[in-house]
């Protein structure tokens, strides 16, 4: 049976951070979509130990919170901005779906877009693609990045080295349009 987390909190100067530990073996630091800081951390990991991962990657965290500031400062879509933007999703998605699936010769069983907020796109086990229609607040390279990710995963199941070899093949500036994803989506339209 597998024991309960712990739950902690740690201090970088004025920032507060949630330490939460558990059976894993490696340290990670993420920063979500509310600005909120945690470290994910092995149980004998001590705190000392802790705070040095965290100070050592205090640049990092500081350019995730400052990204994160920025996506939070970008109003929301009204309602009538999100139907404009489901409207583009399901004329904009299918051409190009179509366009890199010929590319990649792949056959997607079927389209439809979500209004999920934290997944721009997913591939089912039988090769239906998803795709959100906040997806389309982001820059065309973004868009066609997304594309051909879920494409990808009807050859490649997973996120291994061939995954991203297929991506790269297709789209080799694959890392300058993920980036973009990470940024603040475009206000309007
Ligand atoms: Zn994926």
């Amino acid at each position: 049976m597998r024991k309960k987390e712990e739950r902690g909190e740690g201090r970088l100067g004025a920032l507060t951070y949630t330490v939460i530990k558990t059976d894993r073996r490696s340290i990670s630091l993420s920063v979500d979509r509310d600005g909120k800081v945690s470290v994910r951390a092995p149980r004998k990991m001590s705190d000392r130990q802790i705070g040095d991962f965290v100070a050592k990657h205090e640049r990092w965290l500081l350019g995730a919170l400052s990204r994160a500031e920025a996506r939070l400062a970008v109003p929301e879509p009204t309602e009538e901005e999100i139907a404009c933007l489901r409207a583009r999703a399901k004329r904009e998605l299918p051409p190009k779906i179509a366009q890199y699936a010929a590319l990649m010769g792949v056959k997607p069983t079927g389209f439809r877009v979500t209004s999920a907020k934290t997944r721009f796109g997913s591939c089912s086990l039988k090769n239906s693609l998803c795709f959100s229609l906040y997806l389309m607040r982001y820059p065309e390279a973004a868009i066609d990045y997304v594309v051909v990710h879920e494409l990808a995963h009807i050859i490649h199941k997973n996120h291994s080295a061939a995954f991203h070899r297929e991506i790269e093949r297709i789209l080799p500036d694959h890392r300058a349009r993920r980036a973009l994803l990470k940024a603040p989506p475009l206000n309007g339209e």
